[in-house]
C-alpha cells in the first residue's frame, strides 16, 4: 500500500520543468527525497500538499484526490515546511492555541513532552527564536496531532548535528508504529543513510530513481582504474566521472555491467548515496575542486 501516489506529475516554473514525474511513497517506511538545491522537491512536496497546483498529472494521499481544496484527511498529515508559517509576533504558546483546535486527535501533553525535550520556551516570541528552535516547535507542532504521514521540506537543513541526530532517532521512534509514514526530503544524503528505507532521486526535474536503498547502493559501483582504461565507449557507460593525476573513479549505474566492462582491471567499491549523487549530478566528466551540494 502507498500513502502518497505521484503519477505523471507535469509543473513549470520559467526553464524549469517537471515533465511527468512519477513515483510512490510506500506506508509504514521512511521515504527521503533527494536532489541538488533547484532540483524541484520542495515543488513536489507542495504539490503534494495541494498547495501548488499541477498542469498535469494525479496525487493521492492516504487514498485521497489531492484537489488543492481543503480535505478532512490533511488532519492526518503533519507537515513541516522549509519556510517558516507562523505568524512571528505571536509566542510559541499563543501559536499553538490557533492551530491546535483545527485537530481532532490533538494531543497536549505529547506537545508538552516534546517543547520540554526540546527545551523550548513556550512565551518566547517566534520572531526571538533561532532557526533550530523554529524548526523544533514545527516537529512539535507536527508531531502533536498524531499524524499518519508526516511530509518533511529540509528539516535537517540549519539544524546542529546534535539535534539532527535527535530527531532521525524521533523519526526512526515515529515509525516504529507500522501505519505511520515519513517522507522527507534532504540535500544532505548522510541523514538518509541512517535512517531512510526508500530513495526518491530527483535531478533538474527528472527522477533519477525512486527505489530501496540497499537495492540503489547494490545497483550502482564506484569504479576506479587507470586512464587507459578511458576511451569514448567505456565513457559512454560511466554515469560521471573524475580523473586525477593517478588514475580515474567514476560511477557506474550497472555494477554488473561495469564488472563485464572491466573485469580485473579496475577496482569496484560500494558507493553512498552521497557519490551517487555527486556524479549523477555533475553528469559526464567531473571537476575534481568542486562540489554542487555543499556540505
Ligand atoms: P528544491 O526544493 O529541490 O531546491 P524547488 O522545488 O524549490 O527545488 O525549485 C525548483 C525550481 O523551480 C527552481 O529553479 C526554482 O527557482 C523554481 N521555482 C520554485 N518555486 C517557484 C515559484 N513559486 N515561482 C517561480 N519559480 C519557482
Ligand atoms: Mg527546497
Amino acid at each position: 500500500m502507498n500513502a502518497v501516489e505521484v503519477e505523471e506529475l507535469v509543473k513549470h516554473y520559467g526553464s524549469f520543468a517537471l515533465s511527468g514525474l512519477s513515483f510512490t511513497v510506500p506506508k509504514g517506511y521512511i521515504t527521503g527525497l533527494i536532489g541538488p538545491n533547484g532540483a524541484g522537491k520542495s515543488t513536489v512536496i507542495k504539490a503534494i500538499m495541494g498547495m501548488v497546483l499541477p498542469e498535469e498529472g494525479r496525487i493521492t494521499v492516504l487514498g485521497n484526490a489531492v484537489t488543492g481544496k481543503e480535505g478532512s484527511y490533511k488532519q492526518q498529515i503533519g507537515y513541516i515546511s522549509d519556510e517558516s508559517i507562523y505568524y512571528e509576533y505571536l509566542s510559541m504558546e499563543q501559536m499553538k492555541r490557533i492551530v491546535a483546535p483545527f485537530y481532532d486527535r490533538w494531543d497536549e501533553a505529547l506537545f508538552t513532552k516534546y517543547m520540554e525535550l526540546f527545551e523550548l520556551p513556550k512565551r518566547k516570541k517566534i520572531k526571538d527564536c533561532s532557526k533550530g528552535m523554529k524548526m523544533k516547535f514545527a516537529i512539535a507542532m507536527a508531531l502533536a496531532h498524531h499524524p499518519k504521514l508526516l511530509i518533511m521540506d529540509e528539516p535537517t537543513a540549519g539544524l546542529d548535528p546534535v539535534f539532527r541526530r535527535e530527531l532521525l532517532d524521533l523519526l526512526a521512534e515515529y515509525i516504529l508504529d507500522e501505519n505511520n509514514t515519513i517522507l522527507f526530503s534532504t540535500h544532505l544524503t548522510t541523514d538518509l543513510d541512517r535512517v531512510a528505507d526508500y530513495v526518491t532521486f530527483l535531478n533538474r526535474g527528472e527522477l533519477v530513481f525512486s527505489d530501496s536503498k540497499d537495492e540503489v547502493l547494490e545497483r550502482y559501483v564506484i569504479v576506479k582504474g587507470s586512464r587507459e582504461l578511458l576511451d569514448p565507449d567505456v565513457r559512454r557507460e560511466l554515469v560521471g566521472v573524475r580523473e586525477t593525476a593517478v588514475g580515474f573513479e567514476a560511477l557506474a549505474k550497472d555494477q554488473e555491467r561495469a564488472q563485464a566492462l572491466f573485469g580485473a582491471n579496475a577496482l569496484f567499491e560500494r558507493p553512498t548515496l552521497e557519490e551517487i549523487m555527486y556524479y549523477t549530478a555533475k553528469g559526464g566528466n567531473v571537476n575534481a575542486s568542486s562540489h554542487p551540494f555543499g556540505s
